[in-house]
Formats: structure tokens, sequence, C-alpha cells
């Protein structure tokens, strides 16, 4: 593309662009910093003068600070620019049984982490969280707190901010933004844990230039976020990506969600724990993560019952490579530490599921579940001011220049 020279303040006169730019230099000053105003305006494409423009802007707003200083063989000295780790972030990774309350910083590194049974009921939960979270902002009195992020094992729906279904936590359809909110003082984000799984990968992860990623997070549930066209889809109520809800036996068990024989009875870790305990009568008081140590110690009845897990998630891959046909799948579970000899089983319904062309690359998540859940949730507060779509960086980059050149 021919770049044309026009004026900054003609870019300025645009909210869009300049919204555009700001992002695609904010994005640039986390993935490569410590770096200089020179190289951002190498790396963006975007005039030297705009850069500059850019990142008064984002040092006055306390985003980005100096770093050290550059030595050139000339002399020329430049400064270097980085993201401003004062600035935090607290998020929640709300789970059944236990949920995990973490500061982090802008770049996603963990500060503080601690763990609370989780609540009965979503106002016991409210007023347990709100305490903890008020302890964290007040022991933390260096930092400036952006907002709150909560990972859900359900589906959240924006328009009317609450969450909407979540067979595996047996709460009612409820409302946590508004009380924590109100006890807080601070905004909250809600998001999906498949979601939020998408979201680390393509912030944190191997994933920041794949444009349509399906991300299948195995737990006491099974869900999927999916990541088309370089944006989360959530659907028209959060409810996209329920995948692990279609009946794929209606004479099976019976699923949290009230239907049976669900993709997820079979699939998720409850569901191995089940195949465990029909062939092992010692099974029934096992945790999942007891039964994956017997398995990595050798114990057949425990490799059978994950084996049996993972013939039914790459069964479910039929469904995901028919709907989405996606250039990448990433699997989040405690059961991906047996990647080595499950990654096979699914690997392969996944190349069986492909009716044309290549099959979808198929890895396991660069984080253990827990660490992408939560860096998923500092995701979800920080593209507010990022941009919605780190990963868009290729088409967002030409999208700006076009702007910057047409202006
Ligand atoms: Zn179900």
């Amino acid at each position: 593309m021919r770049r044309m020279n026009f004026t900054d303040t003609q870019v300025a006169t645009s909210e869009t662009a300049r919204g555009i730019n700001r992002g695609i230099v904010l994005n640039l000053i986390r993935r490569r910093q410590p770096i200089s105003r020179a190289d951002l305006a190498r790396a963006s494409g975007l005039q030297r003068s705009t850069v500059s423009l850019i990142t008064e802007q984002l040092i006055r707003e306390k985003w980005v600070i100096y770093g050290s200083t550059g030595r050139l063989p000339r002399g020329c000295r430049p400064t270097f620019l980085q993201l401003n780790d004062r600035r935090a972030i607290l998020v929640v990774d709300l789970r059944p049984s236990l949920t995990t309350i973490a500061v982090s910083d802008v770049n996603g590194r963990f500060l503080s982490k601690q763990e609370v049974p989780t609540p009965a009921d979503p106002v016991t939960a409210a007023d347990v969280f709100s305490t903890k979270i008020r302890h964290l902002i007040d022991s933390h009195s260096e930092l400036v707190f952006e907002g709150i992020g909560i990972s859900v094992p359900g589906r959240f729906d924006e328009r009317h901010q609450r969450v909407l279904f979540a067979p595996n936590l047996k709460w009612p359809e409820f409302d946590l933004r508004g009380p924590l909110e109100k006890a807080t003082g601070l905004p909250v984000d809600m998001e999906n844990a498949a979601n939020a799984c998408v979201l680390a990968e393509v912030w944190f992860g191997q994933a920041d230039l794949v444009r349509d990623i399906a991300v299948v997070t195995i737990s006491e549930g099974v869900g999927v976020g999916i990541f088309c066209g370089g944006r989360l889809v959530v659907g028209s109520n959060g409810m996209a990506g329920e995948l692990g809800h279609i009946p794929i036996d209606p004479g099976g068990p019976k699923c949290g969600c009230g239907a049976s024989g669900c993709w997820e009875v079979y699939a998720s870790n409850w569901a191995a724990l089940r195949y465990y305990k029909e062939t092992s009568p010692a099974g029934s008081d096992f945790t999942f993560k007891e039964v994956l140590a017997l398995a990595e110690k050798g114990d057949a009845s425990a490799r059978n019952a994950l084996e049996r897990q993972a013939q039914a998630i790459g069964r479910g891959m039929r469904m995901i490579v028919a709907a989405l046909s996606p250039e990448e799948i990433v699997f989040v579970g405690e059961f991906t530490r047996l990647w080595d000899s499950l990654g096979e089983l699914i690997v392969a319904e996944v190349e069986a599921a492909v009716l044309v062309g290549k099959p979808p690359r198929v890895r396991p998540a660069a984080a253990e579940p827990s660490m992408a859940r939560l860096r998923g949730t500092v995701a979800l507060v920080l593209q507010k001011h990022f941009g919605p779509s780190a990963a868009a960086g290729k088409s967002k980059l030409m999208e700006a220049q076009f702007m910057e050149a047409t202006l």
C-alpha cells in the first residue's frame, strides 16, 4: 500500500483511527517491551510522530512508563518504554468446589493467589469474595487496580448482566457483578471459563497470530471457547460454544443440564471417575487428580478410564471440526499431563473428522488449567484498554495504516 504524507492532526480527528492506533502501540509495547519509539514506528508501520503522540498519551495515563535507556553506537540514547506494572487486576476463578482469587499485574504476573471453598449460594459468594477482594486491595496499596475479572463455569449474558447457565455450579440464575461492584467500587467483567482460556491463549500463549481457534476445556464439565476471524464468539446471549451439552446418546447418563447422554457426561473428569469406578471397586473415593497420578504410575484401571475419556473427547471433535473448521484446537485440562499417550487418541479422531484438506493443529494449552483461566480473566479486563483482540494484529495494522493514509 502506498503511504501518503498526511499530518497527524488529521489522524487525531478520527476517534476510531486513534483508538485502533493506540491499541496497536499498546499491544506492541506489551509484547516487545522494553521497546524504543523508533522500533514501535518500524513494527507498527505508523509514522514516528503518530507513535510519539500516542506514547505521550499512554505515559500521561500511566499505562506506560520509561524503562531502561539503551545505547546505540553513535551515542544516540533511545528511551525504552514498558508497561507500568503497578497497574493491576483482581481475578477470580470461580469453580464448583474451589474458587481462586488472585492479583495480577498488567503483564499477567501473579503477585498473590489464594483459594477459598466456593460458597453454596451466590449471595454468600458475593459477600465472601468482596471481603477477600477488599482485603487484597488494602494489602497492595502500591498498586492501582483496573477492575475485577471473573471466570465462571457457565455462560454470562452481557445484555442482562447475569450468569445464565452454570449446571455444575448448581446455583440459580444470579447477578454476582452488581453486588461485587457495589462492595468494591471496581468494574467487574465476567466470562465463561472456556472463553477465558481462549483469551489466555490469544494474549499470553502461542496463538497470537491464529485467527480461528477452538479451545476445549475439560474439567467437571466440557466447555468450548471459539475465537473466529480474530474475535471471541459469544452468540446472541453468551451461549455460543455449549457443545458439551449436545446429547450424543439420548439413552445415556443424566447430565447436570437436565438432558441425558450429553457429550460432557462421557468426556468430563467426572466421566473418567465413573469409568474408573466401574473397573476398580475402591474407586469411589478418588479424585480426578488421584486417578491421574495412578495412571502415571502405570495402574491399568486408571489408564483405561482416562483412555475412555480421551476417546470420548475425540468423538466430540467431529462437532467442532464440522461446525468451525478451525486452524487450531487447544485443550485445557488436567488430563493433558498425560498428553503423550492420550493426545494421539484425540488427534486420530480430529483427523478422521476432516472431510477435505489439512486437519487443524491439535495441542495442549501452554498453561495449566487454573493459570489459563486466571490469565484469561486478566486479558478480559485489559482488552477494554488494549482493544478487543490482541491477536488480530495483522489485519488491524492494515486497517490502521489504511486509515492513516486516507484521513
Ligand atoms: Zn448436558
